[in-house]
């Protein structure tokens, strides 16, 4: 039984959905509202039509490391550090604006959602712990997530310096072997790794740009406007 008042149950119910629309699961949902678990499980099933998933969630940071991955929280969290630090956001009010900024990135550059809703809670989750950190890349200077014992030491982000397997997936190598003609296959100067980024690198780069611009106090005033106004 909810012990708030009316109007603020009335809100955890339309966070609530907004958190299982955007794939939030069960411990996301039970950690960040208010609400009884059994609400919960009743809302999930109204909305998704099935039981909520069981199961641990991601412990280990690891996997943000790995270049793509990389690049796409690195992504999420500078939109996130611009609504919290900048558009003066909630926590939870940003993670949910700062993701559906995300996706709609993805489909604008046409590219693969890689950070889940419950990778990018993790993801601050880490944060918050004191496990990463933001560094500045040493060729471009758009920051990316570190661990913070690797703080100190100068790097280049996955976007400057992808490894040497960057894109070979599968997938990756099926695609190119029917666009074999494509600039971005013939590209001889950042190797195949860096061709495998084609378009994604040059989109994720302007945007990472952009956040950082904006995240520039002289220049945010009508950036902040802008991003403000997304609406949820
Ligand atoms: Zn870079």
């Amino acid at each position: 039984m909810y012990k708030g008042s009316v109007t603020e149950e009335a809100r955890e119910v339309l966070r609530a959905i907004e958190l299982i629309q955007l794939g939030a699961r069960m411990p996301v949902l039970e950690k960040e509202l208010t609400l009884s678990r059994n609400r919960l499980i009743r809302l999930y099933r109204e909305l998704k039509n099935a039981s909520p998933p069981k199961g641990m969630l991601p412990f280990s940071a690891d996997w943000y490391f790995t270049w793509l991955p990389n690049i796409h929280a690195s992504l999420f969290y500078n939109i996130y550090l611009f609504l919290t630090d900048r558009a003066k956001c909630s926590r939870l009010d940003a993670l949910t604006r700062a993701y559906r900024l995300y996706l709609e990135h993805c489909e604008s550059a046409e590219t693969e959602r890689v950070l889940s809703f419950t990778r990018a809670w993790t993801l601050l989750r880490f944060f918050e712990g004191g496990l990463l950190t933001l560094s500045s890349c040493t060729v471009c200077s758009g920051r990316f997530v570190r661990h913070v014992r690797d703080a100190h030491k100068p790097a280049a982000c996955c976007i400057c310096m992808p490894p040497a397997r960057a894109g070979m997936t599968r997938a990756a190598r099926a695609s190119r072997t029917t666009q074999t003609n494509t600039p971005a296959a013939t590209s001889a100067t950042r190797g195949r790794a860096a061709a495998a980024l084609g378009e994604l690198s040059g989109t994720m780069r302007a945007t990472l740009a952009e956040v950082t611009r904006a995240l520039d106090p002289k220049r945010s005033a009508n950036r902040l406007r802008l991003v403000a106004s997304v609406p949820v």
